[in-house]
């Protein structure tokens, strides 16, 4: 059985290792640099990326985790989640010691944090997410089926690397429409080799694919 980390200082760590439990892994909660060892992959859950940041550096367990996400160790982010994936925050925050936040990095892209606006501005949406379809163990029907996808002060990429494939986008209403072109699309889930980020919450809803597709990415089949 695929024991997968899920990082446990902050953030939605029940809901996500529900949804690794479904799909038939084995959840560990991840706190301290010793529990890296031996793990299949990680999930960095939703929550606040300034709090998972300072308690990771903390915990001692933020440079131990930059260097396995640099060996290859799968990871998968949700929102918070993946913003600490990206090489770069395009309007990090800074404590009042003037020190920024940072991330663990690996996914090459630059993202932009609460981009869609504030806690009143979170939404939910159907999107098509691509390779749904393709994965071993889901009906190709169902697979194809949109992924209701919850967004909460969440984050979009705003730039990628040219490693980094787009697997979703979201059509820009309401406030974060309004300095955009018309018909303005943002990226909100992505991968690049074995690391995987959404801007949104598949842990919250039941949809169990976007975890399936991290536990067969682990395996080499997707
Ligand atoms: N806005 C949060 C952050 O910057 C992310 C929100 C979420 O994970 N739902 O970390």
């Amino acid at each position: 059985m695929l024991k997968i980390g899920v990082l446990a200082l902050q953030g939605d760590v029940r809901e996500h290792a529900a949804a690794l439990a479904a799909g038939g892994a084995d959840p560990v909660p991840v706190r301290r640099a010793e529990e890296l060892e031996g793990l299949d992959g990680l999930v960095l859950p939703g929550g606040e990326s300034t709090a998972i940041d300072k308690l990771a550096r903390a915990f001692g367990v933020a440079e131990p985790l930059r260097r396995r996400i640099g060996e290859g160790l799968p990871v998968y982010g949700s929102c918070a989640g993946m913003i600490l994936l990206a090489n770069t925050i395009a309007d990090p925050a800074t404590d009042r010691a003037g020190n920024r936040q940072q991330t663990f990095g690996g996914i090459d892209m630059v993202v932009r944090r609460n981009a869609f606006g504030r806690q009143v501005d979170s939404f939910e949406t159907d999107l098509r997410f691509a390779g749904l379809e393709k994965l071993p163990g889901v009906a190709p029907d169902a697979g194809a089926a949109p992924v209701h996808a919850v967004f909460i002060r969440a984050p979009w990429v705003e730039s990628i690397g040219p490693d980094v494939e787009v697997l979703a986008s979201v059509g820009l209403s309401g406030p974060s429409a309004a300095a955009q072109a018309p018909g303005a699309a943002r990226i909100v889930a992505v991968r690049s080799g074995k690391l995987l980020a959404t801007s949104f919450h598949p842990e919250v809803t039941g949809e169990r694919r976007i975890h399936e597709l991290f536990i067969q990415m682990i395996r080499g089949e997707a």
